[in-house]
């Protein structure tokens, strides 16, 4: 039998229904069955916050095509995804049909889409009044290669959106023989990973509200919880506040797994809450990890650890610069895990220290040993450091910060402790 979500928010039901259903689906706005208190207060944080517009949509289009000329290629072609998403607000699940955008170095881009659902498209493309259609039995990939004839394209370099399926590049590749199909990612993440000041307002409020959402859950925590309860809290919190999201929550050992484990326990006095969630704004993510010790004094060994994740977190927040190569931040936060004694290399900081972010939660680039790339302004990171101690405990601060000409903006501010550490 499938619980009701009002029964997932009830904390007083039995921990079994909670786990059956996945964080995402509870929502707050079902729950007659009272929430705790301090997430019942939480308000909406989505007054005058506004979506990206056409406009916007449109200045990103020529700066792809800018980025075509200064990267050598002559076309872009992109399938449904987050960068279609990004450069025209077309969202679309049309499976194995292809729907495809097809951008040149000038004019407006032309579209390709299924016979039967061009009305549909032309009511959500945004700009470009050449959409060709094509019949089932007809190949999208000839009309395709029609328009980049048509626009003197189709001998020269055509680069596809790197999460294409491979079915859509390859059957491209084939309609075009003169050209060369490949990576458009110079484009798409030339353009993706740099964060003008609309996208940094949205992930910012993003944060805030899941920093807000968490610290009304540990507010909220009691000894029996499941983790799937307090991640249906989390999801609650963050609905309340107008954005869908979730959260990963695991308590003592079981945080020592980064990204979980399946056998999970409840809740105990004197346990590591970890939680690592957000949620999305307008398309646009958040990425938020607080670790607490609940119901009882943080041990002396729990608050060394806490704290030095918190040291570790702040060195790779201060080796931010532009300029600086993306692994020197790993590096940074690394050393001061290794000479608090929690060293070499990936034994304790079992992974990257962070990733960047943006309208996907993870893309491009990665603060990682070997990532050579430079740092420039208006770029958007996770600073993610932890210390995973098996079969003891887990503890990771998370943040998002940007890039500035100053050093690394901190998306959410905060000061928090072992005892409180969702202070928003
Ligand atoms: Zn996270
Ligand atoms: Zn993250």
């Amino acid at each position: 039998m499938k619980p009701s979500r009002r029964q997932v928010l009830r904390l007083s039901t039995a921990a079994g229904a909670a786990a059956l259903l996945p964080p995402a689906r509870a929502r707050a706005d079902e729950a007659a069955a009272p929430l705790p208190p301090a997430i019942a207060a939480l308000k909406t944080m989505t007054d005058g916050v506004l979506p990206i517009g056409t406009d916007e949509r449109r200045a990103r289009v020529r700066r792809a095509q800018e980025l075509l000329v200064a990267e050598g290629l002559d076309a872009l072609v992109l399938s449904p995804g987050t960068s279609l998403e990004y450069f025209s607000g077309v969202r679309w699940s049309g499976g194995e049909r292809l729907l495809a955008m097809v951008l040149t170095r000038t004019g407006d881009p032309a579209w390709v889409a299924p016979g039967f659902e061009k009305a549909r498209a032309q009511e959500l493309i945004p700009f470009g009044d050449d959409v060709r259609a094509w019949q089932e039995d007809e190949s999208p990939y000839a009309l395709a290669a029609g328009i980049l004839r048509d626009r003197k394209a189709a001998s020269g370099r055509v680069g596809v959106d790197e999460a294409m399926p491979f079915m859509f590049a390859d059957g491209l590749a084939g309609a075009l023989p003169a050209a060369r199909v490949v990576s458009g990612t110079p484009v798409t993440a030339g353009c993706r990973m740099i964060k003008d000041a609309h996208e940094l307002a949205l992930m910012r409020r993003a944060g805030e509200i899941t920093v807000r959402a968490f610290r009304a859950v540990f507010a909220s925590l009691a000894a029996g919880m499941t983790q799937a309860q307090v991640a249906a809290l989390c999801a609650a919190a963050m609905e309340r506040q107008g954005m869908s999201g979730g959260a990963l929550v695991l308590f003592g050992p079981d945080a020592a797994f980064p990204h979980g484990t399946t056998n999970p326990q409840p809740l105990k006095p004197g346990q590591v809450v970890l939680i690592d969630g957000g949620g999305r704004l307008f398309g646009y993510a958040s990425d938020v990890t607080r670790t607490g010790v609940f119901g009882a004094p943080p041990t002396d060994r729990q608050r060394t650890v806490w704290d030095l994740v918190r040291k570790a977190q702040e060195a790779a927040f201060k080796a931010v610069r532009p300029g600086v190569e993306a692994q020197s931040v790993d590096a940074a936060a690394r050393r001061v895990i290794e000479e608090g004694g929690f060293g070499p290399g990936y034994r304790f900081l079992t992974h990257r220290v962070g990733h960047g972010i943006g309208m996907d939660g993870h893309e491009w680039t990665y603060l990682v040993k070997g990532n050579t790339t430079k740092l420039r302004p208006g770029m958007c990171f996770s600073d993610e450091p932890g210390i995973y101690i098996p079969g003891e405990m887990g503890i990771r601060h998370e943040d998002v910060m940007t890039v500035t000409e100053g050093g690394a903006d901190v998306l959410e501010k905060w000061t928090g402790t072992p005892e409180e550490p969702a202070v928003a």
